[in-house]
């Protein structure tokens, strides 16, 4: 049930130079109820402009019931990223939610390809957490595209998931990377190979900036995959 929250911040990781953790403890009501992949909507309030909306997927996992993890990139003089920015250690911050349809199907036997870009990682976190609480032992494979090798962030967690989760396997792509960089580089389309995945037995997420979304999605349509089975949650266009 869509509620609205206050909650408390309470703390901040910083992951890259403009990607950070913000967590929120939840003051009234004391806990929340959602699916691992929805989104909350924040109040932003501003000083020299009306209060504005702004859309954060949550990156906790909905076992954990009193708190909030967002994961975030500041944009350069963007609305919600200043007052991200100007935020405190035990200031107040109101939300409304959780919303969204991009969620786990977790009656679902079928496959998992997860394909994110930036920090629409931010709800594959929370769904994996999720997935390996409950055991599921579909088989799930993941895309985690990045411009530059300063971009990298959450690697050693997602490191750790294939690591410890035979069931779990994990590409990072790195566009502009270096030429001794000694992972995939490259845009993810150029590494995804459509015709690997069963039509039949497979679903797809794709989470991050509108190009990737839109380009991998038609890329599944063209080859037969049903819209019913391609989930999409696009952060910017
Ligand atoms: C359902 C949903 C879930 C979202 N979840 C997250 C999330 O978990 N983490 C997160 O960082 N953002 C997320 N976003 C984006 C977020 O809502 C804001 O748009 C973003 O934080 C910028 O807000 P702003 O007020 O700082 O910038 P604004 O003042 O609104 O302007 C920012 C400008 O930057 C562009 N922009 C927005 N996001 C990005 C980005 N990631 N990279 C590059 N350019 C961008 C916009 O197109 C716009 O032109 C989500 C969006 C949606 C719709």
């Amino acid at each position: 049930m869509i509620k609205n929250f206050k909650t408390r911040f309470i703390l901040k990781n910083q992951l890259t130079n403009d990607v950070f953790e913000f967590i929120f403890e939840l003051i009234e009501p004391e806990e929340i109820e959602f699916q691992s992949g929805q989104f909350m909507m924040l109040d932003v309030l501003t000083a020299d402009s009306f209060p504005q909306k702004r859309a954060y997927s949550i990156a906790s996992p909905s076992f954990l019931r009193n708190k909030l993890r967002f994961c975030i990139k500041l944009i350069e003089d963007g609305v919600a990223s200043t007052y991200f920015k100007n935020l405190k250690i035990g200031d107040t911050a109101k939300f409304q939610g959780p919303f969204g349809r991009f969620i786990l199907d977790f009656a679902s036997k079928k496959n998992l390809l997860f394909i994110a870009t930036g920090t629409g990682v931010a709800p594959f976190i929370g769904m994996l957490e999720d997935i390996f609480e409950k055991k599921v032992d579909r088989k799930i494979e993941m895309y985690f595209g990045l411009r530059y090798e300063e971009d990298i962030f959450y690697q050693e967690i997602l490191e750790k998931f294939a690591k410890e989760h035979n069931n779990f396997k994990y590409h990072l792509t790195v566009s502009r990377a270096k030429n001794d960089f000694k992972g995939l580089k490259g845009r993810i389309t150029e590494y995804l190979d459509v015709k690997k995945y069963d039509l039949k037995n497979t679903q797809i997420y794709l989470c991050g900036g509108g190009e990737m979304v839109k380009e991998v999605r038609s890329k599944f349509l063209n080859a037969g995959f049903e819209k019913e089975e391609i989930f999409g949650e696009l952060f910017y266009v």
